[in-house]
C-alpha cells in the first residue's frame, strides 16, 4: 500500500532559490511538451507519448535550453510524467474509462499561479530523521520526520500557503491504525514535568526532586574542595553517580509521559528546544531540562507512528508563553516568575495557568503547521 506524508520544509534562502528554479524548469518542460502535443494535434498526427516527448526534449536540450541542466534531472522527467498522466486522464475521461467528473484537456502552467512544484526521484534523495538530502540542493530541514517506514518511491516539492512542502510517497506493509484522539499541545516544564493543553499536569516525582537536591549539594561540596585532592575526587565520583540517577529517573518518567501522550492524542505539538529552554533556570536545572527535552522528543517520535499518532515540533518563532491563547494578544512584559496568565486585552481578560496557556498555543500552532 502506498501512503504519502506531507511535511513542511525549512529551506535555507539559497535552497529556496534552487526550489524555485527546479519548479520553474519543471513548469517550462511541461509547457514545452504540451505545446508539442498541440502542434501534433493541429497537424493531424497522433498524440506523442510522454516518453517520446521527454526523449525529443533531451535531444535539443543541450543546444536550446542549456540552463535546464542546473536542476536535478528528476524535476524534468517528473514534468513529462505529469504531462503524460494529464493527457491520459483526459483521454480516459472522454472515453468513459475514467469514472467521475470530466477531466479537461491539459492547460499551460502559469507562473502567476504560484511557484508550482517539482518531482524528486527516490535515488536523488535520502531521508534521515528531520533531514532530507536532495541531489543538487543539499540537506534540507523537515519540520517532522517521515511518519511511515517502508520503501520511498519518490517525492514532490511544492510551494503552498507561504511555505515549501514535500510530499513523500512510501510503500508500506504495516498500515498504522487510525488514531481518533484529539490534538494536544505539551509544555515541558521544570517545576512540573509537563502540562498539556487539556489541563493535565504531569508532576515531577518526589524521588527525582530528592535526587536533584543531592546533585546540588554535591556540586557545592565539590567546589569547596581542593583541586586534585583525594576528597575532591571522591566527590566527583559521587556526583557522577547522582547525575546518572537523575537521568535514569527522568527517563523513566518521560517513558510514562510519552506513552500516555501518544495514547491520548492523534496530534502532539511540542516546542523546539530553544523555545522550551527560554525559562530562566539554574544552569544545572537547565542542562537536565535540555537533555530530557531531547529524550522526550526521541521517545514521542518513535512511539507515535506505531499507534497512528503524529508529533509536530513548533519552531522558535512562536512565543507560546507570551501570547494569549484566546485572543492572540501579546504581553512582552510577562515576568517569568508570574505563574498565571492575565490577558492584557480588556475585552478578553483570559485568566489561566501560564503553562496551560502556553500548551494551548503550542497545540494551535501544531494544528496550523499540520494543515489540520
Ligand atoms: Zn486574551
Amino acid at each position: 500500500m502506498i501512503r504519502a506524508h506531507t511535511i513542511r520544509l525549512n529551506p535555507m534562502p539559497e535552497q529556496e532559490s534552487l526550489f524555485r528554479q527546479a519548479a520553474g524548469t519543471a513548469r517550462f518542460c511541461y509547457n514545452w511538451g504540451l505545446q508539442a502535443i498541440k502542434d501534433a494535434l493541429d497537424q493531424g498526427q497522433p498524440v506523442p507519448t510522454a516518453r517520446a516527448l521527454r526523449d525529443a526534449f533531451k535531444r535539443i536540450r543541450a543546444k536550446d535550453y542549456p540552463w535546464t541542466f542546473a536542476v536535478g534531472k528528476s524535476a524534468i522527467e517528473g514534468a513529462f510524467v505529469n504531462l503524460g498522466r494529464a493527457v491520459k486522464n483526459f483521454l480516459d475521461s472522454r472515453s468513459g474509462r475514467r469514472k467521475g467528473k470530466q477531466v479537461g484537456f491539459p492547460v499551460f502552467k502559469s507562473r502567476k499561479r504560484g511557484y508550482g512544484s517539482f518531482y524528486v526521484a527516490n535515488d536523488r534523495m535520502q531521508v534521515d530523521g528531520h533531514t532530507i538530502t536532495i541531489s543538487k540542493i543539499g540537506a534540507v530541514n523537515m519540520t517532522e520526520p517521515l511518519r511511515f517506514a517502508g520503501k520511498i518511491l519518490g517525492a514532490t516539492i511544492r510551494y503552498q500557503a507561504g511555505w515549501w512542502w514535500i510530499s513523500i510517497q512510501v510503500e508500506i506493509d504495516h498500515i498504522p491504525p487510525q488514531h481518533t484522539g484529539p490534538a494536544i499541545g505539551v509544555d515541558l516544564g521544570v517545576k512540573s514535568l509537563a502540562v498539556t493543553s487539556d489541563g493535565e499536569v504531569f508532576e515531577n516525582q518526589k524521588h527525582l526532586k530528592r535526587a536533584l537536591r543531592r546533585v546540588k549539594r554535591l556540586q557545592r561540596s565539590m567546589s569547596r574542595k581542593v583541586k586534585g585532592s583525594a576528597n575532591r575526587h571522591k566527590t566527583i565520583l559521587k556526583l557522577a553517580k547522582a547525575h546518572y540517577r537523575v537521568a535514569c529517573q527522568r527517563k523513566d518518567m518521560l517513558h510514562k509521559l510519552t506513552t500516555a501522550l501518544v495514547q491520548q492524542a492523534s496530534l502532539i505539538g511540542i516546542e523546539d528546544l530553544h523555545v522550551a529552554g527560554m525559562l530562566k533556570n539554574h544552569r544545572l536545572a537547565q542542562s537536565i531540562a535540555d537533555a530530557s527535552w531531547a529524550e522526550f522528543r526521541r521517545q514521542l517520535e518513535y512511539k507515535a507512528p506505531a499507534v497512528g499518532s503524529r508529533v509536530v515540533v513548533i519552531g522558535r518563532f512562536v512565543a507560546s508563553s507570551k501570547t494569549c491563547y484566546h485572543c492572540g494578544d501579546i504581553n512582552d512584559a510577562l515576568d517569568l516568575s508570574m505563574r498565571v496568565w492575565d490577558c492584557p486585552n480588556p475585552v478578553c481578560r483570559a485568566h489561566l495557568d501560564r503553562d496551560l496557556n502556553a500548551a494551548r498555543n503550542i497545540r494551535d500552532a501544531a494544528l496550523r503547521l499540520a494543515g489540520a
